[in-house]
């Protein structure tokens, strides 16, 4: 559960930002799971934190949880430190499953929970990443190179050091690593890993408690300064400045700076130019999504450090379920590790049918309809035009047949809505077509492997 609550705290994270993360849902701590009834209850704090979250995020809740449970449907309720010792809830019939989730220990006090997170938001190295459990593969190589090369030898070759890449990319784990390898080799280096949404929210408040001096004189006495999110102060101007002046303070003192981003600095919109020239002045890295054998690699890793040697076929199972990133990618594996302690039983190619059932939902609206046909066109060779046509020749219509099918199965549009992309007065035809594939995938092996293929480059386009 503890497991769970986490990789429930980093979705959250994305949806809402770090600040109402740490001001709202930190507080928060999972008092028990009741697999029984499908009842999770949540302890807060106090009444008014309760009332915030019921009314504002509600929903969250129960999506989230319910999905990395792997329960559609949850209740979810709130329980205040005051009435824990009154049992909201009838006595339930004891069920293996619920035995394992149901919290044993008695509970930490959230309070100090949320201010174990706030240290850790001020900028503190989490000894977790580290380069030993960074998996390197051909997407992000370069990126761990510079990082490493970064870590032994601060202030003296790229400066800045700059990554970019997509969310759950690694960028995070490559910056606590640099700082874990400068801290162990000098204790009294002056490290900061900050985010660039703390940062502005710091500097901010200088300017609102007229504290702007000391503000500066803490970040000019940095050793070695990691700025997480950098594109969070596009737009700031006044952020962007005083940033400004600390870089360069810096960096004429050869003191490291790492910087990561969404993007590559030219792309950021709201930044100011000599604020760009600068942050292109040193080495900037991509990290792109890993390919399937790096995917392989990175489970096999994760789930050895939690005990569990996976075969390839397993692995492989997980990785090609998940599609959008290595962040998703330790959710799937949480998962199945976590119904497969439930269940009591091994980790299987069958349980991990059962548990990861589809890729994650929001990413289902990542893919649209036009990206499927596309790519189905250009493999069977006609054109959209074609495909939209009523022309029924024996090729033309498995193609189609094989798009309406992979539009199905990748989004969640509906069987009309399907239909009409492609000009199908009928939503039956779009039926039709879904039956004829499932059946001729039983036997049709070829057929079996192409629509794998095309998938796996829709998925990836
Ligand atoms: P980002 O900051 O790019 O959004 P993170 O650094 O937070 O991504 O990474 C998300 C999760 O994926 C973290 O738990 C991290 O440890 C893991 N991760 C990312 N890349 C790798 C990798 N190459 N090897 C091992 N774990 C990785
Ligand atoms: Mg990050």
């Amino acid at each position: 559960m503890h497991d769970i609550w986490q990789e429930f705290i980093k979705i959250i994270r994305e949806e809402v930002g770090t600040r109402v993360v740490e001001t709202w849902f930190k507080a928060v701590n999972v008092a028990r799971w009741d697999a029984y009834n499908k009842i999770i209850i949540l302890q807060a704090p106090n009444k008014f934190v309760t009332d915030w979250l019921k009314t504002h995020y509600m929903t969250l809740f129960e999506h989230h949880l319910g999905r990395l449970l792997n329960e559609p449907k949850i209740t979810v309720v709130f329980q205040q430190e005051s009435d824990i010792n009154v049992p909201i809830l009838p006595a339930t019939k004891s069920t293996p499953s619920s035995a394992v989730f149901t919290a044993a220990k008695p509970l930490t006090p959230p309070t100090k929970i949320a201010k174990h997170a706030e240290h850790r938001a001020h900028g503190e190295i989490n000894a977790r990443y580290i380069f030993e459990s960074f998996v390197v593969g051909p997407n992000n190589n370069l990126a761990y190179s510079a990082a490493h090369a970064v870590a032994q030898n601060p202030g003296i070759l790229y400066n800045p050091l700059f990554m970019y890449g997509g969310s759950g990319l690694g960028k995070t784990h490559l910056l606590h690593a640099i700082g874990n390898v400068v801290k162990s080799r000098n204790k009294k280096a002056h490290i900061l890993y900050q985010s660039a949404d703390r940062f502005v929210h710091e500097f901010i408040n200088a300017i609102r408690f007229d504290k702007v001096f000391q503000f500066e004189s803490k970040y000019k006495n940095i050793d070695l300064l990691l700025i997480d999110d950098i594109q969070f102060i596009s737009h700031k101007e006044q952020t962007q400045e005083a940033f400004f002046h600390i870089f360069n303070v810096l960096h004429q003192a050869h003191k490291q700076i790492v910087c990561t981003s969404d993007s590559m600095p030219c792309d950021i919109a709201g930044l100011a130019e000599r604020m760009r020239s600068r942050l292109e002045g040193g080495l900037v890295a991509d990290i792109q999504m890993p390919k399937l054998e790096t995917k392989i690699a990175i489970i096999k890793q994760k789930a050895e450090l939690q005990g569990h040697v996976l075969t390839d076929d397993i692995a492989y199972a997980i990785a090609s379920r998940v599609i959008s990133n290595i962040r998703e990618l330790e959710g799937a594996l949480i998962r199945v590790i976590a119904c497969a302690s439930l269940a009591k039983q091994a980790i299987t190619l069958d349980l991990i049918e059962k548990v990861l059932v589809r890729p994650d939902a929001q990413r289902m609206h990542a893919i649209d309809m036009q990206r499927i046909v596309n790519t189905v066109c250009q493999h069977f060779e006609y054109s959209l035009a074609d495909m939209k046509s009523a022309k029924r020749q024996k090729e033309l219509t498995s193609a189609r047949h094989v798009a309406l099918y992979l539009m199905k199965k990748l989004t969640r549009h509906s069987l009309k809505e399907i239909g009409n992309f492609l000009s199908r007065k009928d939503h039956t035809t779009v039926l039709n077509a879904l039956e004829r594939i499932e059946q001729r995938r039983e036997t049709d092996h070829k057929l079996n492997s192409l629509l794998h293929k095309l998938e796996h480059d829709i998925v990836n386009a």
